[in-house]
């Protein structure tokens, strides 16, 4: 058994393994060949000639991913051949390669749309949203990938005889044998190679309305959230003082961080409920498409704004960048945020789906690695005695691997192992993300 029979292309020039070495973390792992398989027959001769020849096979979307998922030493397979798209009224089945873009175009055609919408827009693909669980803006109200997986196709090394968030595998969503698919979402590829995925899809709202709210204190905002979501928005993301001065528009001075509060259904009322409820001041309100395009296109790209000026002069770290907390306890990081800033004297900045609890917590310290270890080892020890997840939407990858059992203690943890070995006897499939 050989490479050499597989109908799709084998490359192993050096800039392919250059181009294949990088995502969009901080890691760089040169793999030993590149394979883009044609059909599913070349991704199944693929996975058993890894198996016969010890070497791993790590499944590769867009390379989107933020902690080093789709990087790996053995081989990268990507499966950009598999853009095939069929739909049907309240749900589309799609190929592992098709972007998210591709796949918005034709939904949009028919009035529908997909609920995951990571803030990196067009580029992701369906395989790797499956695989880190991805989610977005309008998670609140749609869900993540793990909400609207209806069904999934898998090349496995193995099939579990077991019938039963971001971090581990999401045991807690297999329930019953009807949703074991639901396994394969946030499993970063060490599962099974995703062919094929039906996906729930909804219709596009006709009328929304974008309310960007500034509050004098984070805490306030922070606070605000649980009684914002009651009224069912579908969004509420929180951007901090830096990151918004970095939008180059003008806000008051006292306003110290803004809400985007989003509702797209019973918007009259909703709106009017807003205003009695809200601690903030509403500085814009809009229905115009257009204009609701500009202001979250400002948020989708919080990433670069939050880190404009910093990088030159520190370190940052992508260890802790998604931590998810129960949304009635988000405001009680800040004093863990404080408690780490006198003892490091970090910058932190942040922004994030806040609905969700999910906030992009972003460290920056001058260039001492030591110390982004220790604070971020700090900071989720904070995280999990606060009941929440260490990585809420980008998964563990190779940034957060190490933290797993921290976050579920040593019995589930070596559950975790064992399923991983019933799927993946000879440990080919992206190891070294989730099971160390
Ligand atoms: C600027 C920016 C903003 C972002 N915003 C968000 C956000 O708002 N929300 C969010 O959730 N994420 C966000 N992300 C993270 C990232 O875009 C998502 O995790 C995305 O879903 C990854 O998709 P990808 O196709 O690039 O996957 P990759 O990075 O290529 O792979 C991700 C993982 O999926 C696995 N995988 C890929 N294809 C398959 C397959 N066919 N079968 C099995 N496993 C597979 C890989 O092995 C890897 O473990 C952001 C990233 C950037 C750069």
């Amino acid at each position: 058994m050989s490479l050499q029979d597989i109908r799709g292309q084998v490359l192993c020039d050096d800039y392919i393994l250059n181009y294949y070495s990088v995502d969009s973390s901080f890691y760089k792992i040169r793999p030993k060949c590149v394979v883009i398989p044609k059909n599913v027959s070349d991704v199944i001769q693929c996975v058993k000639f890894a198996r016969k020849s010890k070497i791993s096979v790590t499944a590769r979307g867009g390379g989107t991913g933020l902690v080093g998922s789709a990087l790996n030493s053995g081989i990268i397979m990507d499966l950009k051949n598999f853009d095939k798209i069929k739909l049907a009224k309240n749900y589309v089945t799609v190929q592992p390669g098709v972007r998210k873009g591709k796949l918005d175009q034709v939904l949009a055609k028919k009035g529908k749309f997909l609920g995951p919408n990571p803030s990196v827009g067009p580029y992701c693909t369906i395989g790797g949203m499956i695989g880190t669980n991805a989610s977005g803006t309008r998670s609140l109200k749609y869900g993540s990938m793990i909400d609207n997986l209806l069904a999934v196709t898998v090349v496995v090394t193995n099939y579990p005889n077991v019938s039963k968030n971001s971090c581990g595998y999401r045991l807690d969503r297999v329930k019953d044998p009807k949703n074991i698919h639901k396994i394969i979402a946030g499993s970063e590829g060490t599962l099974g190679i995703v062919v094929s995925a039906k996906l729930r899809i909804y219709n596009i709202p006709k009328k929304k309305t974008l309310l960007v709210v500034g509050y004098n204190s984070p805490k306030l905002a922070l606070h605000n959230c649980q009684k914002i979501i009651q009224l069912e928005p579908s969004a509420v993301e929180y951007i901090d003082d830096y990151t918004m001065r970095n939008f180059g528009k003008k806000f008051p001075k006292s306003i110290k961080c803004l809400l985007f509060v989003e509702f797209d259904g019973n918007i009259q009322y909703s709106v009017k409920q807003f205003r009695k409820i809200s601690d903030g001041t509403i500085l814009y309100k809009t229905a115009k498409n257009d204009t609701i395009s500009k202001w979250w296109a400002l948020r989708n790209a919080s990433l670069h704004y939050s880190l404009k000026n910093l990088l030159a002069k520190q370190t940052t770290s992508h260890i802790i960048e998604d931590a998810t907390l129960p949304v009635e306890k988000l405001e009680q990081i800040l004093p863990v945020l404080s408690k780490l800033k006198r003892k490091f004297n970090p910058v932190f900045v942040m922004y994030g789906h806040t609905g969700n609890g999910n906030l992009h917590v972003r460290v920056s310290v001058s260039k001492n690695k030591d110390n982004v270890d220790k604070i971020a080892k700090e900071f989720f020890a904070e995280i999990i005695r606060l009941g929440g997840t260490i990585t809420g939407e980008h998964g563990d990858g190779i940034a957060r691997t190490k933290f797993v059992k921290m976050q579920y203690g040593s019995k589930t943890y070596s559950l975790f192992s064992k399923l991983k070995r019933e799927f993946d006897p000879d440990h080919i499939l992206n190891p070294g993300k989730i099971i160390s």
